[in-house]
């Protein structure tokens, strides 16, 4: 690395993966710099955050927390700005080297697309970004040659056992899944569950959103899309295993039948870390795994009729076009009614299938469809949800 310090915008600094970054840079003062931090609503912790961090600039997706955020800061030599345009707009920004897109769901695409277009490296944590437009944002990464380099735990895994081997001896991807806060829940019993016990995941401490994707598995399903277009591997070559101890991230298969895996305990500064200081490996204060304590780790394939977003998942992105980004607006619109104990745990895939079946199918879309898609697609969900 050269002397010159890391400049670092990360999008969502207030959630789970945007506070493990602060505290992998906060391990690393001297290699990184904190220039901006965004956050939707939780202004208190942004506060405190640019209190300690002092970055350049700060926004909040919320205009009503403007003033807040504007009054707790003033004095310092922190620009302060509100709305969602402005999150777009600051990742442009020319002292900012890498941007960690660490916001929830379908946010994440414009800025994103903003960063990628002003060169930036782009740490990616929002998965969401590649599952509803992976198509149009890996195209215009090549074109604009920025690199993204995976924060997804599996992501990261697979990125790491790729290191010196060439893309095209992938004979197959092997994504790792906790199985989620049900995994040892019979179907017949998943009707009754609430979303108190879906936010108890088993292994990770995640944010609420992808806590309910992961208890569906929709979190896994998601990921098989972000890894064919992060590695460019078909569908077919994508498998998924549940490995409930969460010890291996994930696996390549290379076409000499050996495999790679990376492992490790189930923490997300480590991939944080490895994103931010790629290609080298920096000391990191993070538990170490110890094999015959662990004894033994086990597999099993995931039931489908169990997990069906899992399914619907693999189902649009080999019908390719707009259904991904019809499965992630749905997606959305249906974890908030179970949080909000609208609906049951198993009518999220229902409606989720249903609003996919009556939604019209654009093939190669642009920008514009992926947006107007994903609003009609709310719209239509949420009608859906009124007559639940
Ligand atoms: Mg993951």
């Amino acid at each position: 690395m050269n002397n010159r310090k890391q400049t670092i915008a990360i999008l969502g600094s207030t959630g789970s993966i945007g506070t493990q970054t602060l505290d992998v840079i906060s391990q690393y003062p001297d290699l990184f710099e904190v220039y901006a931090l965004t956050a939707n609503r939780n202004v208190d912790l942004l506060i405190k955050q640019a209190l300690m961090f002092r970055p350049e600039i700060v926004a909040i997706a919320d205009d009503n927390l403007y003033t807040t955020l504007k009054e707790a800061l003033n004095g310092l030599p922190i620009k302060v700005f509100s709305g969602e345009k402005s999150i777009s707009e600051v990742v442009s920004m020319s002292p900012i080297d890498t941007v960690v897109t660490a916001m929830v769901g379908y946010s994440g695409l414009l800025p994103t697309i903003n960063a990628i277009k002003a060169h930036k490296r782009i740490a990616l944590a929002n998965k969401e970004t590649l599952v509803v437009a992976g198509e149009l944002i890996t195209k215009m990464a090549i074109d604009n040659r920025v690199d993204i380099i995976p924060v997804d735990s599996e992501h990261s895994a697979i990125f790491q056992s790729l290191v010196g081997e060439n893309e095209c001896s992938i004979e197959k991807l092997i994504l790792t899944a906790s199985g989620g806060a049900f995994r040892d829940t019979p179907l017949d019993k998943l009707q009754s569950v609430r979303a108190k016990e879906a936010l108890k995941h088993p292994v990770w401490n995640m944010g609420a959103k992808i806590t309910i994707d992961s208890a569906t598995m929709m979190n896994k399903g998601f990921e098989v899309i972000e890894a064919k277009w992060l590695f460019d591997v078909d569908i077919d070559k994508i498998d998924v295993v549940i490995h409930p101890e969460s010890i291996i991230h994930s696996l390549v298969q290379f076409r000499d039948g050996s495999i790679k895996a990376q492992l490790g305990s189930p923490d997300m500064r480590h991939p944080i870390q490895y994103a931010l200081t790629f290609p080298n490996r920096l000391n990191a204060n993070i538990d170490r795994i110890s094999l015959p304590q662990i004894g033994s780790l086990t597999f099993k394939q995931p039931d489908l009729n169990k997990y069906k977003n899992l399914n619907l998942a693999y189902h649009a992105i080999r019908k390719g076009g707009n259904v991904p980004c019809i499965l992630n607006a749905a997606n959305e619109v249906v974890v908030d009614a179970f949080l909000k104990e609208k609906i049951d745990f198993l009518a999220m895939g229902e409606i989720i299938e249903e609003v996919i079946a009556q939604s019209d199918y654009i093939n190669s879309p642009t920008l514009g469809d992926y947006i107007s898609c994903d609003t009609t697609t709310r719209q239509k969900t949420i009608e859906r949800l009124k007559r639940v």
